[in-house]
């Protein structure tokens, strides 16, 4: 099986028994006016690798050069050069130990930086600081009222710690020891195998805004990692069907009811095009009904042209709603 080069071996890949994926196409689904990003990726899967309707892929994200330069500046490192971590396999599980490997590498594929910051990681800290007025404003943070209104509230960082507090010498090594490992990020896929094997969509709300912290925009790893791919770029992921039995009725003729607003909306399309290939079969298909929301139709109707379609061909019965037409009530139609 393939991988991206550089996750393959990470620890987060193992557990997750991931694949490598190319991306097919990857474009936007809202309008420019909207001023919010939606992307609709499409992967191309290895052999041997089947998912059905309902189920999730797997993202294995890295994190962005910004953020990984940020890291090697404030403990002045080269990002070019190799580390070999030791530790043992509980705390530093998530650490590629043992071996050399590039500091690049390492920040990409293994730890979250965009994660308040927590009390022990502020307390440690605490430790390695020497200037006291500074050790005083670090130990303040602890306090409950000041913790949840300048961190949680806020979503600062230990590196935006960091690099308030200049003074503190904390080593490197203790740093990654105490932030947390990469997490996967799950999407619905929007695709049916049926439609189109050995190939599957996912639907992606981007996250991007200005910084709860007030400092400069916060962009989410995974969605913009996934935003930026291109044609023919490597995408390390998994399959995950979710234990909720999240799927399509076995018997054909029962009918559905189906509320997805938003990106919401992914499984349902992958729902659709897997009941167009039943009814193309010969399958007697039961009433489907499906209840989409957005803003503003003009924006944000992910995948309106195909869902008109899908209601044209007796596929489905469109319920729509509107949070936000200008010179309109918040309402809800069907559209016939
Ligand atoms: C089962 C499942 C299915 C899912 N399906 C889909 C799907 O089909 N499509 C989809 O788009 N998503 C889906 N998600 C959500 C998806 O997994 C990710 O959580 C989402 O894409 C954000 O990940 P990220 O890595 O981009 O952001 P992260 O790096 O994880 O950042 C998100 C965090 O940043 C915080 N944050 C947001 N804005 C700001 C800001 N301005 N300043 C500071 N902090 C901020 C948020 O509160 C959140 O805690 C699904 C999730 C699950 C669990």
């Amino acid at each position: 099986m393939n991988f991206v080069s550089d996750v393959s071996g990470t620890p987060l890949a193992r557990t997750h028994h991931a694949f490598t994926s190319i991306v097919k196409r990857n474009f936007e689904l809202q309008h420019e006016d909207s001023g919010r990003s939606t992307r609709h990726i499409e992967l191309t899967l290895p052999e041997g690798i089947h998912y059905q309707e309902g189920d999730h892929l797997g993202v294995l994200p890295q994190n962005p050069s910004e953020l990984t330069e940020r890291v090697l500046s404030r403990f002045n490192l080269n990002g070019q050069d190799y580390v070999n971590l030791t530790g043992d396999s509980g705390s530093a599980a998530h650490l590629p130990t043992g071996k050399p490997v590039k500091l690049e590498e390492l920040l990409s594929n293994h730890v979250e930086f965009q994660e308040p910051a927590t009390r022990s990681q502020i307390r440690a800290l605490v430790t390695h600081t020497v200037c006291p007025p500074h050790v005083k404003e670090l130990e303040d943070l602890l306090l409950d009222n000041t913790y949840k209104q300048e961190i949680l509230n806020k979503r600062i960082t230990i590196l935006d710690l960091l690099e308030k507090y200049l003074a503190c010498e904390i080593p490197f090594e203790r740093f990654l020891a105490l932030l947390p490992p990469l997490k996967a990020r799950y999407y619905s896929i929007s695709s049916s195998p049926l439609h189109n094997e050995g190939e599957a969509s996912i639907t992606v709300s981007v996250v991007r805004g200005e910084a709860l912290s007030g400092n400069g925009e916060y962009k989410g790893i995974a969605s913009n990692y996934l935003a930026e791919r291109s044609q023919g770029d490597k995408i390390a992921c998994f399959i995950n069907t979710p234990q909720s039995n999240f799927q399509l009725p076995k018997q054909t003729g029962k009918p559905i009811i189906m509320i997805g607003p938003g990106t919401g909306i992914a499984p349902f399309r992958g729902f659709i095009q897997s009941r167009r290939a039943l009814k193309e079969k010969g399958e007697t298909l039961g009433t489907a009904h499906l209840y989409f929301g957005c803003r503003n139709p003009e924006h944000d109707f992910l995948y309106q042209e195909e869902l008109v379609q899908a209601e044209q061909e007796g596929l489905v019965t469109l319920h729509t709603a509107y949070s936000r037409c200008p010179g309109q009530e918040k309402h809800m139609s069907r559209t016939d």
